[in-house]
């Protein structure tokens, strides 16, 4: 694997610097190599046996200091399982027999056992699959020189995938990957949002193949140029150090603009608010001096599980914000599931035209009871501070007439059970076109609009955000998306109500001007482009 210069799209600004794992899910199974020589994979195997043994006894051992009881009772049900004749000969069977290498064997043996014990649907037999699952892995780790299987480290590392899902970027980002990089997938996609969001560097469209760049090679990722260096010369790297020191040189120069007002030279004031998904960005939004978050996307408190967060957990997410950011407005959007913010726990269908399907708002009213249990934590968590909340995907006033019906029910369930709550002051976003052109009428019934310009422009011009084929034409600054913006700014201010803009086209500075003039109140953008556009729009 030589040096190679691979071009992408930017998702997400930053320069990253670091090895490439591949993180698709075949990534993750052990390849299968026939051997010739099957004593010396034997012999592999009883050196990792040997080394796995050893681990456990001085874990087990170390019961009175720190361990706790409970694990040390798992980790001696473990060495038993190492001990045990009949799993230690069926894996020793498959070397002999397929002539595989130890790795492989130890793995097909284990997903063959898991299989037969999910068969029992016992608890205590499925407490023993997640055992005999971590003792090999274990030994799969010894006989791979330490390298973690199927935990692998991801700290540190540049993520490369095909396509990325936004659940798969959250999990990534637990996993502190320091970069991202997508075969497929389009800047617009929530997946880019997130990696945006929470400052992570990520390209997409980049044409990169595994034997380009196996775990392990050296990369330099480029998302301020769009480029993905493999195995860079020391030459190139000492250059990306110094673009790297000047990056901080400017951050450095934008943290001057802390605690300054957001004004335009002439006097006109903006809110500059931060757009997040999880508890976690708070940090961000603190460290950039957002003036509030404009726009929390509370659905991704749903992705990646099996069951939906119950009203308990949700209350803590609500309160927790508000706390952290005392006197501050929080914009918490109702769950805006469905197109690529998939969840397992619903069963979603699949639909043939899946943005103009059945999601946000339109989900909420039809799943019910998972709209009123949001509802009623977030009516909990308002005593807690300035909350406001946002409905996504309006189309119609019948929508608001439905909403209107199920805060009622959430109000009157709330008075029954004598619990503290506050009703929020309830806004809508206005991100379909029928929203924009009714929004005179919209304006009257609710306190605040969101300008959501990313499902704007790509239901007006009728193009796919999702595509990456399709990118060059979805263009935010067209004349029929600037219309329609302008007119519900001026529905807005007629009906005396506050618009703020939410999409990613907020944060393009060239346009920055031209919202200022509309008279849009406040914008919202990712947590590190706040003080770029303050710096921007004090300098106006
Ligand atoms: C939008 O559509 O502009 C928006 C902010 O919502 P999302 O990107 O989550 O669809
Ligand atoms: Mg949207």
């Amino acid at each position: 694997m030589g040096k190679k210069s691979l071009e992408g799209k930017s998702a997400s600004p930053g320069i990253a610097i670091g090895d490439a794992i591949w993180v698709d899910k075949d990534q993750d199974e052990i390849k299968r190599i026939e051997v010739s020589d099957t004593e010396a994979e034997l012999g592999r195997l009883e050196m990792a046996l040997a080394k796995s043994r050893k681990f456990m006894t001085v874990m087990s051992e170390l019961g009175d200091s720190g361990v706790t009881q409970e694990a040390v009772e798992i980790l001696k049900a473990q060495q038993l399982i190492l001990e045990d004749e009949s799993f230690l000969d069926s894996i020793k069977e498959l070397i002999r027999q397929d002539r595989v290498n130890a790795e492989f064997a130890v793995y097909s043996n284990c997903e063959r056992l898991k299989e037969c014990f999910r068969k029992l649907e016992n608890e205590y037999i499925s407490e023993r699959a997640s055992d005999i699952e971590d003792v090999s892995n274990r030994l799969i780790e010894a006989l791979s020189q330490g390298q973690k299987h199927p935990y692998r480290r991801l700290e540190g590392r540049i993520a490369i995938a095909h396509e990325l899902t936004p659940s798969q970027v959250l999990s990534l980002k637990d996993e502190k990957v320091c970069g991202l990089v997508s075969i497929k997938g389009s800047v617009n996609s929530h997946a880019s949002i997130l990696a945006r969001t929470m400052g992570i560097p990520a390209l997409v469209g980049v044409k990169i193949e595994i034997s380009d760049a196996q775990d392990g090679t050296n990369l330099v990722l480029d998302g301020n140029r769009g480029v993905l260096e493999i195995n860079p010369t020391s030459e190139e790297l000492r250059s990306v150090y110094v673009e790297l020191r000047e990056e901080k040189d400017r951050l450095e120069r934008l943290h001057r603009q802390i605690g300054l007002e957001t004004v335009t030279k002439k006097g006109q004031k903006i809110k500059l608010m931060a757009n997040i998904g999880s508890l976690d960005d708070i940090d961000s939004v603190l460290a950039n001096d957002a003036e509030g978050v404009g726009l929390f996307r509370s659905e991704f408190l749903f992705l990646g599980r099996q069951t939906a967060p119950s009203e308990e957990e949700q209350f803590e997410v609500y309160r927790n914000i508000l706390t952290k950011l005392p006197q501050k407005d929080i914009v918490i959007r109702t769950v805006d599931i469905g197109t690529d913010k998939d969840v397992s726990f619903l069963d979603l269908k699949n639909e043939e035209n899946p943005a103009l399907g059945y999601r946000g708002i339109r989900l909420c009213l039809k799943e019910k009871e998972l709209f009123k249990c949001q509802l009623r934590a977030l009516f909990r968590a308002a005593v807690f501070g300035n909350l406001r909340i946002l409905y996504p995907m309006i189309s119609s006033i019948n929508e608001l007439d439905k909403i209107e019906i199920i805060v009622k029910e959430v109000i009157s369930e709330l008075e029954d059970i004598k619990q503290n709550y506050l009703v929020p002051k309830q806004g809508i976003m206005i991100e379909t076109p029928s929203a924009a052109l009714i929004s005179d009428e919209l304006a009257s019934r609710v306190d605040f609009f969101s300008i959501g310009t990313n499902d704007l422009t790509q239901y007006t011009l009728a193009y796919d955000r999702q595509s990456a084929e399709l990118e060059e034409q979805y263009e935010p600054r067209s004349k029929a998306v600037l219309r329609l913006i302008e007119e519900t700014v001026r529905n807005a201010h007629e009906a005396e109500i506050k618009v703020s803009i939410c999409g990613e086209m907020a944060a393009d500075i060239e346009l920055t001007h031209m919202f200022i003039n509309m008279g849009v109140d406040e914008l919202s953008v990712a947590p590190l482009m706040v003080l770029k556009l303050r710096e921007y729009i004090r300098g106006m």
